[in-house]
């Protein structure tokens, strides 16, 4: 039995929806994006959607609108996706990191305090694998500072911390969201930045489009723009699977009690942590920790001989060629992330995965443990 560690999940309403923009003829700028947006903002109660070509797109132009620049620190975590720290680098700015909490794998709230100084300019704190930041905490932090938070919930659309969405305006100045096929919904490649700010939702629009003002004149450009826009197809996938978000959480959310409940009491293996303040869990891969008696590499060959995807979930950030090479980063810097990175595994993780696959990962798994536990 082949398993994949991702799946998209495509129905025929969503190809028809797509196949419909064809036939319009209208392939960019139009009623698809308006409507995906507002879907967006509608489900997390913002006054403002800004779709973009990707989650990279949408952390650029919200850290630019938010005056992000050369010489500026942008305090994120090196326990993350390359491009939350890349986001502050197209701005020749600095990612400064922090070190996580071991439980929930988000920006530990102390060390970011430790790392503000007079040239933070930004908050990137990301909701790691669907679970949203200790936002609360952090938007303290940061408002005593006077700094501004942009939430990466590139992993985290439908997640609710204490009670509210994640991406609210509560916490954040703006958030943004990305569609890649392994998100919790897709539009192939896509993002979306939310925000309550006229001003930043006014930027992003202007620079997504080139920086076209807001009369829209076709060739009046008033700063510094990319070409960042969604196309209607992407958006007309966007838009049906929004209408299906609920339902296929609920999926995502059995297969990952039931992997939580097969997992349970295997020696050698801890299931994901949700913090207490996690009041939904939108999964978005199902990351589990191995002990250090087990040889996680060779676990993880072993289940790729099995036809088992599975997946390293992150390597460091601070430990990427580029990163060592460019900011002399090294081993023994970020301690609790290096330790956590070298023990998580993703596993095959989607909504329409079966009680049968799932049984048959973690039969694997039990036997993986078994054969590569350290003397
Ligand atoms: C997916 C993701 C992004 C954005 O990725 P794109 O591929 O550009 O859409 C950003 N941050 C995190 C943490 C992500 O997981």
């Amino acid at each position: 039995m082949r398993i994949p560690l991702a799946r998209p999940d495509i129905t025929e309403r969503e190809k028809q929806a797509v196949a419909a923009v064809m036939e319009s003829e209208q392939l960019s700028i139009g009623p698809q994006v308006n409507g995906f947006e507002r879907a967006i903002a509608d489900y997390i109660g913002t006054r403002y959607a800004i779709a973009v070509n990707s989650g990279t797109s949408g952390l650029h132009l919200a850290l630019t609108a938010l005056g992000v620049g050369h010489g500026d620190e942008v305090i994120t975590t090196p326990f993350s996706f390359i491009a939350s720290a890349n986001a502050a680098l197209y701005e020749r700015a600095e990612p400064v990191f922090a070190d996580i909490d071991e439980r929930t794998l988000c920006i530990d709230p102390e060390s970011l305090q430790s790392r503000i100084t007079r040239r933070t300019k930004c908050i990137l704190p990301v909701d790691v694998f669907g679970q949203p930041a200790a936002l609360d905490e952090i938007r303290s932090i940061a408002d005593d500072a006077g700094i501004p938070v942009l939430e990466d919930a590139c992993e985290a659309l439908g997640s609710e911390y204490r009670g509210v969405k994640a991406g609210t305006p509560i916490y954040a100045q703006a958030a943004v969201f990305a569609f890649y096929p392994n998100k919790q919904i897709t539009t192939g490649e896509g993002g979306m930045i939310v925000t309550d700010d006229d001003r930043l939702a006014m930027l992003c629009r202007s620079m997504r489009n080139q920086g076209r003002g807001e009369a829209g004149l076709w060739l009046h450009h008033e700063r510094l723009g990319y070409n960042y826009r969604l196309d209607e197809l992407s958006s007309a996938l966007g838009l049906a699977q929004m209408a299906r978000l609920d339902e296929m959480l609920t999926k995502r959310d059995l297969v990952a009690r039931r992997y939580s409940l097969l997992l349970s009491g295997v020696d050698g293996i801890t299931t994901p942590y949700v913090a207490a303040a996690t009041t939904r869990m939108s999964w978005f891969v199902y990351v589990i920790r191995f002990d250090p008696s087990i040889d996680r590499d060779s676990v993880m060959l072993w289940l790729h001989q099995q036809g088992i995807g599975c997946r390293p979930y992150f390597t460091p950030i601070h430990l990427q060629p580029f990163f060592r090479r460019q900011f002399g980063f090294k081993e023994g810097d970020f301690p609790i992330t290096e330790r956590v990175a070298q023990s998580t595994l993703a596993i095959p993780f989607y909504n329409q995965m079966t009680d049968e696959e799932a049984s048959h990962v973690v039969a694997a798994l039990k036997e993986a443990v078994h054969l590569f536990r350290r003397e």
